[in-house]
């Protein structure tokens, strides 16, 4: 069975980053962006280019999604991983390889904590030095608006049953993230991720 790899679908959760090490970027040359399995900034032979070039740093790291099913991994790169790091490659390259500095993951999950995104996903078709094609891409996301909270509430009768509503949710949410680490991850993803 051939599946297209192009095929890009939506989920809706949480986002957050694993607590297992990673780097958080890639280096690749400067010119055509061929990726090389260095940790260091430096002037290497391009194979692509077939000339002299500096590496410079992509952002590159993998996140967690979670909803009620259970939890994915996915990787984020570029524009979109600086944007939800609010960092830059070169900004992540100074703490980790320059600083010598653990990456502030526990300062960037407290930002995304209880945050609900809708998330654009895409099998991988091309390989990185670290992943597999066949892999998942995020694509794009979105902040979702959270529903609760009327500030001002004109209609008590209302605002009652939203208050009443409102600790299931929460509770819910933390089971959610206590659930995480077991195995019954996202259903529908999985048996995609298995027929690839
Ligand atoms: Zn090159």
């Amino acid at each position: 069975m051939q599946t297209s790899t192009a095929e890009s679908f939506y989920v809706e959760g949480e986002i957050s980053l694993p607590e297992h090490f990673q780097r958080f970027y890639l280096l690749g040359c400067s010119k055509c962006n061929h990726l090389v399995r260095s940790k260091i900034k430096r002037e290497i032979q391009c194979i692509n280019c077939r000339l002299p070039r500096m590496l410079i740093p992509r952002c590159h790291f993998e996140v967690e999604i979670t909803d009620k099913t259970g939890t994915i991994t996915t990787t984020m790169s570029k524009g979109l991983g600086e944007r939800i790091l609010s960092m830059t490659a070169e900004q992540i390259y100074d703490i980790t390889a320059v600083n010598n500095e653990l990456f502030p993951v526990a300062h960037i999950n407290q930002l995304l904590a209880d945050k609900l995104f809708r998330i654009q996903l895409q099998m991988s078709s091309s390989r990185t030095p670290d992943k597999n094609a066949g892999s998942l891409v995020l694509l794009s996301y979105t902040e979702k608006l959270t529903m609760f909270l009327p500030e001002e509430s004109t209609s008590a009768s209302g605002a009652d049953r939203i208050m009443e509503e409102e600790p299931i949710l929460v509770t819910d949410a933390k089971a959610t993230k206590k659930r995480k680490r077991e195995s019954s991850t996202l259903p529908k993803l999985q048996s995609r991720l298995s027929n690839q």
